[in-house]
């Protein structure tokens, strides 16, 4: 099955790109494996992927031990404090940073591993309280300034989650907010080049808008609904 969804997924990416004149390799795809086992992972790496994202600590912490290096991982959840050292050991990059607290946590953990941490701000473009992320324009534009303070820490881009609506009028305005974003403060003097926009439901609208890094799950790997522990899975 996701020998067949992968080929589907990969078709679409390839039309919308062409249909908006983007070079396809610019746009990564991070295939989204919570709550699925490492089989799958295996088994969607050799069929060419090589990007994954995991949403929790301890559940990316346990397939790293697995699966290691030859996976770029992706963390891509709400990270709290303590388990910020299990994400900075797997992962290339750091999807969620959405404050200065977490930001010098991640520096330190990477500092004691020698290792410079990419990371990405996430930015809540739909301004939904439940939604984790920065609220407004002032407060990304300072953890900005404060990242490039922090040696062990490599600021490269901004993500966000759209708001969960069929109307797409409402989903593109949120990918175009971050997008605008991300070029204001390039042109305060940044070099900020990735935008981490698109799922399942609105990968296509997030490709036209400008999303270096899709992040899809259940197009991939199927409906998660039922699956209660990725060790089963
Ligand atoms: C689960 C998840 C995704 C993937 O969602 P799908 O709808 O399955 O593609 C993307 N981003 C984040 C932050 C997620 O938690």
């Amino acid at each position: 099955m996701i020998a067949e969804n992968l080929q589907v997924l990969k078709k679409r990416i390839t039309a919308r790109c062409f249909e908006c004149q983007r070079d396809q390799q610019e746009v990564r795809l991070i295939a989204v494996s919570k709550f699925f086992g490492t089989n799958a992972i295996i088994e969607a790496n050799r069929l060419g992927v090589t990007d994954f994202g995991e949403n929790k600590a301890q559940e990316l912490r346990d397939k790293y031990e697995i699966l290691g290096d030859k996976i770029s991982w992706h963390f891509i959840g709400n990270l709290q404090k303590n388990k910020v050292k299990y994400a900075v050991r797997a992962a290339s990059y750091i999807h969620s940073v959405d404050s200065q607290i977490l930001a010098n946590e991640i520096n330190k953990e990477a500092k004691k591993l020698n290792k410079v941490q990419n990371i990405l701000l996430e930015v809540n473009t739909s301004l939904e309280a439940t939604k984790a992320g920065l609220l407004d324009k002032t407060e990304v534009m300072k953890l900005v300034k404060h990242c490039t303070t922090l040696s062990n820490i490599n600021l490269v881009g901004l993500m966000t989650m759209a708001p969960l609506t069929d109307d797409e009028k409402i989903i593109r305005k949120s990918f175009a907010d971050l997008r605008n974003l991300k070029d204001e403060i390039n042109q305060n003097g940044f070099d900020l080049g990735e935008l981490s926009m698109g799922m399942t439901n609105d990968f296509e609208i997030a490709i036209e808008e400008g999303a270096t890094m899709l992040r899809i799950g259940s197009a991939i790997f199927g409906q998660r609904n039922n699956i209660t522990d990725w060790r089963q899975s």
